[in-house]
């Protein structure tokens, strides 16, 4: 991708400029919107590659930004917000948006959640045009015709559950899924029981991709909040 614009939605006027130093030091083109009505309007107009948004916003809550772009565009947003509890994080990724950044934030990590989310982004453009039916991360291969997933070449032995949360997370690659959308991904449903299966099904699925248990490189864990499949190179 090309120079990616990022659409920084910020009334904070410091903490715009710092996004926006940031993103010009590292030759990210972008814009800004002061509100949510404006940012609105620019996502529609401008066509932006990722949105950087603040949930506190003058004339409308950031959440509601969300839902309401997520009506009409798949475009990948990253809520940057003073709101630390795992209950706002959990509404907003539930509402649409794909990772979280907590105010105060540093420079670096705001970098890297970029690359994360552009990075996903490439590669389901490059999976677009071709309905690609196997998917490869790494050492770790699904055929999803065969319904069946390899690691380094061995087949895994994985029950019907553990497949089809791998699958889910695979599907998802780079993006945060929270609890409550998996659970209703896979069972219809998100009681507080299914969250405790959820845990159970995700230690044993842990155990036959990451051998290795001290370095857990594909499941990431969002304590309190769900679980994010990482891009491994
Ligand atoms: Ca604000």
């Amino acid at each position: 991708m090309n120079s990616p614009v990022i659409l920084v939605i910020e009334d904070d006027a410091p903490i715009r400029n710092l996004m926006v130093t940031t993103l010009k030091t590292h030759e990210y083109k972008y814009l800004t919107a002061n509100n949510g009505s404006e940012a609105i309007m620019m996502t529609s107009s401008h066509n932006p590659d990722v949105l950087f948004l603040d949930l506190g916003l003058p004339d409308m809550d950031g959440i509601d930004v969300i839902r309401q772009v997520r009506t009409w565009s798949n475009v990948p947003i990253i809520v940057i917000s003073a709101r630390s509890d795992d209950s706002d994080k959990i509404e907003a990724l539930d509402a649409g948006a794909d990772d979280y950044l907590t105010k105060p934030f540093s420079v670096e990590e705001l970098l890297a959640r970029l690359r994360v989310t552009l990075r996903r982004l490439t590669l389901m453009t490059g999976d677009a045009g071709s309905d690609r039916s196997v998917y490869t991360n790494g050492k770790l291969t699904i055929d999803y015709p065969a319904g069946v997933a390899y690691l380094d070449g061995t087949e895994l032995k994985l029950t019907s559950m553990e497949y089809k949360l791998l699958c889910l997370l695979a599907k998802n690659t780079g993006k945060v899924l929270t609890h409550t959308y998996i659970t209703q991904n896979i069972w219809g449903r998100s009681w507080d029981n299914d969250i405790a299966s959820l845990r159970v099904f995700m230690t044993t699925l842990r155990k036959k991709i990451e051998p290795d248990a001290g370095s857990a490189k594909y499941i990431q864990t969002h304590v309190g909040i769900g679980y994010r499949m990482l891009k491994v190179d």
